[in-house]
C-alpha cells in the first residue's frame, strides 16, 4: 500500500554518517512498495532524549538507535520487551497509543541469519565468546530459538556471570541451559560458535582456548567485513567448517525493526547481497 505522505523514520547516534540504516530501509519499502523516508539523526550527547520527543512530535514512524544511546533509548521507553530488558538495551522505538516502545532486534536478526546459514539454533551446543550489550542482546532470542546449551566465555568472567545471573531471575526456565566461564573454557564440542567481542584475534586482542568444532559446526563472527575476519579464519584452521561474518546479521536485525513498524518483514537477500558487493 503506498501512502502519499511519506512513513518517516529515521536512525539516531553519534556519530552517524557511516550508517547503512538508510538504504537498507529503503531497499526494504521499495521491495514491498511502501512509501518510506529514512534519513539519518546526529544528536548532540546532551540533547538525546529531546531529539527523540521532537522526532516522535512531529509524526515520526520508526526510529533505530545506535551508539552511543541504546542504553539511554532504553531508559527513555515506557514500555520494553523482556530481550531489551536484559540487554538493558534498545535499537528500535516506536509509538504506541502514545506511549514510547522499545525492542532490541539484535537476538531475532542473529536467529534469522542463523538459519538462513542452515544453522538453526534449535538442538544446537552454543560458544559465545564475549559478554557485552551485543552478548546481552541475542541470549533470550537464542534460547527461546531451543538452543540446547548456551555458554558465554569473557576475558572479565563476572561480566558473563553477572548475565547468567541477571537471565536466570528474569526467565528461570532458561537457567538448566546456561553456562559461564573464562575464555580458557572451551571444554566441550560445538556446534554453534559466536564472537560477540569487539576484540580483533591476535597477541593483542581475543585469545580463546581451543574449541573442538562438531562436524559441519559453524562459527560465526558479529563483525563484517571485506575479507573474512581474523576470527574466522581462526576457526577455520581450527576446524570449523562453516564460518561467517555478522553482515547477514546487520541486515536482519534491520528488517526486524522494519517488520515492528509496517507489520511486513521484508526478504532481506538483494540487500545482503548489494551490500557485500559495497564492502
Ligand atoms: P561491548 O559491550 O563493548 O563489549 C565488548 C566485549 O568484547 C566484552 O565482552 C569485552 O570483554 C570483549 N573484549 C574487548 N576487548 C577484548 C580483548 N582484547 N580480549 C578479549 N575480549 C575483549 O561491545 P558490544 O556492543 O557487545 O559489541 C561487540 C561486537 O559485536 C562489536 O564488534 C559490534 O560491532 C558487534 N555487533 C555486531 C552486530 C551486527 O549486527 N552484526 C550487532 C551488535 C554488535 P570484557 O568484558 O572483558 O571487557
Amino acid at each position: 500500500m503506498n501512502t502519499p505522505t511519506p512513513a518517516h523514520c529515521a536512525v539516531i547516534g553519534h556519530p552517524i554518517a557511516h550508517s547503512l540504516s538508510p538504504q537498507i530501509h529503503h531497499a526494504f519499502a521499495h521491495s514491498l512498495g511502501l512509501n518510506v523516508h529514512y534519513e539519518r539523526i546526529l544528536s548532540e550527547i546532551p540533547d538525546f532524549e529531546r531529539t527523540v520527543q521532537d522526532f516522535f512530535a512531529r509524526g515520526g514512524h520508526g526510529l533505530n538507535v545506535t551508539v552511543p544511546f541504546k542504553e539511554r533509548a532504553f531508559a527513555l521507553a515506557a514500555h520494553s520487551s523482556p530481550r531489551a530488558r536484559l540487554a538493558g538495551a534498545v535499537n528500535t522505538l516506536w509509538m504506541a497509543e502514545g506511549q514510547l516502545h522499545g525492542c532490541n532486534t539484535d537476538g531475532e536478526g542473529l536467529v534469522y541469519d542463523l538459519k538462513r546459514l542452515h544453522a538453526d539454533p534449535k538442538g544446537q551446543r552454543i560458544l559465545i565468546i564475549g559478554a557485552g550489550g551485543a552478548t546481552r542482546g541475542v541470549l533470550i532470542p537464542l534460547l527461546e530459538a531451543g538452543a540446547q546449551t548456551l555458554k558465554i566465555i569473557n576475558r572479565t568472567p563476572a561480566r558473563a556471570t553477572q548475565i547468567a545471573e541477571e537471565l536466570s531471575t528474569q526467565q528461570p526456565q532458561f537457567a538448566p541451559r546456561l553456562a559461564v566461564g573464562s575464555l580458557q573454557d572451551t571444554q566441550g564440542q560445538w556446534d554453534i560458535v559466536i564472537n560477540a567481542t569487539s576484540a580483533s584475534l591476535g597477541t593483542a586482542g581475543l585469545q580463546h582456548g581451543a574449541i573442538d568444532y562438531a562436524p559441519n559446526a559453524l562459527a560465526y563472527d558479529m563483525v563484517y567485513g571485506a575479507q573474512p575476519t581474523p576470527f574466522m579464519q581462526h576457526a577455520q584452521a581450527q576446524g570449523a567448517q562453516r564460518v561467517a561474518d555478522g553482515l547477514g546479521m546487520l541486515v536482519e536485525q534491520a528488517a526486524s525493526s522494519f517488520a515492528i513498524w509496517f507489520g511486513q518483514r521484508p526478504g532481506t537477500t538483494t540487500v545482503r547481497q548489494q551490500l557485500r558487493a559495497q564492502l
